[in-house]
């Protein structure tokens, strides 16, 4: 069965909100969204038909790792919804193609959709992080959104995934939250999808460590101009590694431009 849902496919006669075309970053297809309201509202189209998603947020490290890694770009090209969680996303698609493509960050739209969630009763199950920040995590969004109805939760270290998959069969979610890191929940949901109810999956990295008071958010300037990654740098230097491929994604973008433009002069 395949389960990609895309605007093309399925276009505006099933979905009254139809998800804006992707635009290809070295070969990450990634949605344009113009504001968060317009992602929820392609999420909730996407819940109310039934359909499945699987949700990705798409940063520099992921395309520069799937161009190198053939089993994390097929993943990618699986997913139905890339969100462009990184700046350096957003440099790039100006870069490629001239076009503005607004931030939509993996943090910020999961507390989007939470929001929605508890307004409209969709049922979450959240998987993934420690034992003790998934409690908390659990516990700090349920006082935050009374309404909120989490229907099971399940920390990130576990070796029976058909377990788990029954477990959250079992609870009745409408959407999954995977909170294992990258590329590990990105692999998990991918390969367990078929067997998932849930009609919405998304990874979410660290989000509960920061939902439950574990991880600092980095402070507003940060966010304010996409400098996360220097913060979470800063705070964590043993990230340079993962952070080391950011450069190395940029100068792939400038060569890919600078050869197209080169192409295009020797046409002319
Ligand atoms: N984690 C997990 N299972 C694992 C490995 C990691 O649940 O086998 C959790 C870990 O406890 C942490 C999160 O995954 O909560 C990783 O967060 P990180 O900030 O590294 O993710 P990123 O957003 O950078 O991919």
């Amino acid at each position: 069965m395949n389960l990609k849902l895309n605007a093309e496919e399925y276009g505006p006669e099933i979905f009254s909100t139809p998800m804006p075309g992707p635009v290809s970053i070295m070969g990450v297809n990634v949605i344009p969204f113009e504001s968060y309201e317009q992602a929820v509202a392609c999420v909730a189209e996407r819940i109310k038909a039934k359909k499945k998603s699987f949700c990705v947020a798409i940063n520099p490290e992921k395309i520069y790792r799937a161009g190198m890694n053939e089993e994390l770009k097929t993943v990618l090209e699986r997913a139905d919804i890339g969100i462009c969680d990184g700046v350096g996303v957003s440099i790039a698609a100006r870069v490629l193609y001239g076009q503005r493509v607004s931030r939509c960050t993996g943090i910020d739209f999961f507390y989007r959709l939470i929001e929605r969630a508890s307004n409209v009763g969709w049922k979450i199950f959240l998987l993934g992080a420690s034992p003790q920040v998934s409690e908390t995590a659990c516990i700090k969004l349920q006082q935050q959104y009374p309404m909120l109805q989490i229907v099971g939760r399940q920390h990130g270290y576990f070796n029976d995934s058909a377990a788990v998959i029954e477990q959250i069969n079992h609870s009745g979610a409408d959407m999954l939250f995977v909170a294992m890191g990258s590329p590990r929940q990105e692999f998990w949901i991918a390969e367990n999808q078929k067997a998932i109810d849930p009609y919405f999956c998304m990874g979410v990295g660290g989000t509960l460590d920061v939902v439950s008071g574990n991880t600092k958010r980095a402070p507003y300037l940060f966010r304010r101009t996409g400098t996360e990654f220097l913060y979470r740098l800063i705070s964590d230097p043993k990230r340079w590694r993962r952070q080391s491929v950011l450069p190395l994604f940029m100068f792939s973008v400038l060569r890919k431009k600078i050869n197209a433009q080169i192409r295009m002069n020797a046409q002319a």
